[in-house]
């Protein structure tokens, strides 16, 4: 029989039992830095503007007659006289997305396909690639629905432990060091062996391109290299334009494999163009490549589990056939993992992309997040240089995207736990989004307190 008593208790995932810690916690002063989510000013979730509006139609099917459903009532864009705002043309855009959902004749609970929602992926993959891209036209882009970042990290991963094997190519994963931690887990689940890059400066808090460099030439040949494609999570240390031309070309010389993860594209800049650039060098390098997408932090559909996997092949007469028998094996795989993947975080990203005036309002919403955690950068420097707490403080400002590395020891970030409820991974990544106008001044004085 199965020896189940033989299996050995795991420990709990670091970041989810500080979330538990978090919560249990009951002064009226804790700060959480640790998830990361995007949280407004008030620390509160941000359901997107442009989400609400693509979920309009839901709204009428559960308030009809009643007008007291709770989700209405939650959303603000229609907070009161219900049909005052239908008949308030200034809200255009979400009659628009109403009529698109209302005439598409796919809502409804049955199984997507296997690759997931056309109309989604396609556009997800434009997202990256850019519209009208070299690799669409010719047909070299393979593109699968998956279960948000995760499921498309493992999909791919899963794909490269199958067939990452021909002309005795190097099978290992290099990985940044340090990278998400779940990277970790998922190439060592389907037997990929792992070894790192440096990524992180501890003495410059920024990037130890020398290292990096030195680590992709020294790797054997056609080695897997993972790369964080913007707001590199936990550092926010990004390589410049340059340093990743000078990435590819080592890449290059050395026939390794990219496999890109993207989950914070608009997040970093505010920009989608601007943080798919390092993709897009190395497709007009002419890599083949993977590519693992989220749709988590960008449209705040944590929860609903929106994602993309795409494999694009290098240019070559045979380019689409090897596409087609790539795309051939994703689905086999996908059907053997989870069948097939969720409709409704994928409906609603699909609606707000393929629509212009919700994309446009898209953008907005993305600027308005990685707008608000830009101030909250600059905010928090500027209280640490103006207490004059020892070292230096720029690269919090320098990082972007979500996180920062805020260069905290294990022992100060216990100490800014227990003396200033303020809850950070034991790294010293603190999650920008945590901070807010009410709380930034607590936590440079925190930081103060336990740099000193
Ligand atoms: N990749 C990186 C680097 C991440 O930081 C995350 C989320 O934190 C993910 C992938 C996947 O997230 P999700 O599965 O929620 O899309």
């Amino acid at each position: 029989s199965f020896p189940a008593e033989a299996v050995p208790q795991a420990p709990e995932d670091p970041l989810f039992g500080l979330m538990r810690a978090y919560k249990a916690d009951t002064s009226p002063d804790k700060v959480d830095l640790g998830i990361g989510a995007y949280r407004d000013d008030n620390a509160k979730p941000w359901v997107l503007p442009v989400v609400k509006k693509v979920r309009i139609p839901f709204f009428f099917a559960f308030s009809e007659g009643t007008g007291t459903c709770e989700r209405w009532r939650n959303c603000q864009t229609w907070k009161g006289d219900r049909n005052g705002a239908v008949r308030n043309s200034a809200l255009n855009p979400a009659m628009v997305a109403e009529e698109i959902l209302r005439n598409d004749p796919e809502r409804n609970h049955e199984y997507l396909p296997i690759a997931g929602l056309a109309e989604f992926t396609s556009r997800a993959s434009e997202l990256l690639l850019g519209v009208s891209s070299a690799p669409a036209a010719e047909k070299r882009v393979a593109s699968v629905q998956t279960i948000s970042g995760t499921g498309a990290v493992h999909l791919g991963a899963l794909f490269l432990a199958k067939f990452y094997k021909l002309n005795g190519a190097n099978r290992t994963v290099y990985l940044s060091n340090p990278t998400w931690a779940n990277h970790n887990q998922i190439f060592t689940n389907v037997g990929i062996p792992i070894a790192t890059y440096p990524y992180f400066d501890k003495a410059t808090k920024g990037l130890d391109f020398e290292g990096m460099k030195r680590a992709l030439a020294e790797a054997p040949e056609r080695s897997i290299i993972l790369l964080h494609a913007c707001a590199h999570n936990p550092t926010g240390v990004d390589p410049t334009p340059e340093q990743w031309r000078e990435i590819a070309e080592i890449m290059k010389a050395k026939k390794h494999f990219p496999f890109f993860d993207t989950a914070y594209q608009g997040f970093a800049s505010g920009d989608l163009d601007r943080d798919a650039g390092s993709i897009r060098h190395f497709i007009e390098q002419g890599f083949e490549l993977v590519i693992a997408q989220s749709f988590a932090k960008n449209f705040g559909l944590y929860g609903e589990r929106a994602g993309c996997f795409h494999y694009v092949a290098s240019p070559a007469a045979d380019a689409a056939e090897t596409t087609t028998r790539v795309a051939s094996q994703l689905a086999i795989l996908q059907r053997s993992e989870i069948s097939n993947p969720p409709i409704y975080g994928a409906k609603i990203a699909s609606i707000a992309l393929n629509d212009k005036a919700l994309f446009a309002e898209w953008q907005e919403n993305l600027r308005t997040m990685s707008g608000r955690i830009i101030d909250m950068r600059k905010g928090l420097r500027a209280k640490l240089e103006e207490l004059a707490t020892p070292g230096t403080w720029n690269h919090i400002t320098d990082q972007i995207g979500m996180f920062s590395f805020t260069g905290l020891t294990e022992d100060q970030v216990a100490r800014i736990r227990s003396e200033f409820h303020i809850y950070m991974t034991k790294n010293g990544r603190i999650s920008m989004a945590g901070l807010n106008t009410r709380n930034v001044e607590y936590v440079a004085k925190a930081i103060d307190a336990v740099v000193r």
